[in-house]
């Protein structure tokens, strides 16, 4: 059996083509089933539904052969234990800080002032002030980041923007670009050597697949 974990969501709906590529096809849609895990035409495939960031922890430990997980978690999870064959270039955004409209940010750094910053991304967000010099205190959050500078939880948010209109709904601006990111394939190391007649075909039909797309 190959096991894939995918997360719900814009990773799960664009891996589907992908996947499609390499003539796998869910029998279910993990929205409207509820299952957490899915089979697929291939009786020898089948998908598991975690959490984004999770999927690099589930393929780690060989609980999953494979995933497909952005590279803001891949970061943040630290990779180890993963093999990462190929960007998959999707569910592309920006790693950003943002702040309030109307908070002097340059003047608060030039100041060498103490900045509150608030994240799910605690990795980078440290690696990047550290670069610039800048002294932060992190504040680690899970969820709806945006909210923290609205309440004075926080001075800035480190997080990810692909529109920018969840910031222009709470009034907020991004100020600085920390990275770009998108989706990759990854793949247990070990599962990578005892199932590799499986798992590089995959790795081939995904290859050529997102090579027809660019
Ligand atoms: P969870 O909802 O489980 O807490 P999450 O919110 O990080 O996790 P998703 O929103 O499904 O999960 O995001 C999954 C991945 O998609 C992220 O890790 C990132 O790589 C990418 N992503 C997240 N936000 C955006 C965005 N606004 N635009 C494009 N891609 C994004
Ligand atoms: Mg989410």
């Amino acid at each position: 059996m190959l096991t894939i974990a995918l997360s719900k969501g814009r990773i799960f709906e664009e891996t589907l083509p992908l996947l499609a590529a390499a003539g796998i096809v869910p029998t279910e849609a993990p929205e409207s089933s509820r299952k957490l895990i899915i089979g697929t035409n291939r009786d020898d495939v089948r998908l598991i539904i975690v959490r984004a960031s999770d999927v690099p922890t589930y393929v780690q430990y060989g609980a999953a052969d494979l995933g497909v997980a952005g590279r803001d978690v891949l970061i943040e999870h630290g990779g180890s234990g993963l093999y990462q064959p190929l960007d998959l270039q999707i569910a592309r955004c920006r790693l950003m800080v943002a702040v309030q409209r109307g908070f002097d940010y340059e003047g608060a750094v030039k100041q060498g002032a103490r900045l509150r910053i608030a994240t799910k991304y605690t990795e980078q967000a440290r690696e990047h002030f550290a670069a610039k010099g800048v002294h932060v205190d992190l504040i680690k959050l899970y969820g709806s980041m945006e909210l923290a500078p609205l309440v004075g939880l926080a001075d800035a948010i480190v997080d990810l923007v692909s529109t920018g209109s969840t910031l222009k709904a709470n009034n907020l601006e991004a100020v600085e670009h920390i990275r770009d990111i998108s989706s990759r394939l990854i793949v247990n190391q070990a599962a990578l050597k005892l199932k590799e007649d499986r798992i590089q075909p995959l790795i081939d039909a995904f290859t050529s697949a997102v090579g027809q797309e660019a």
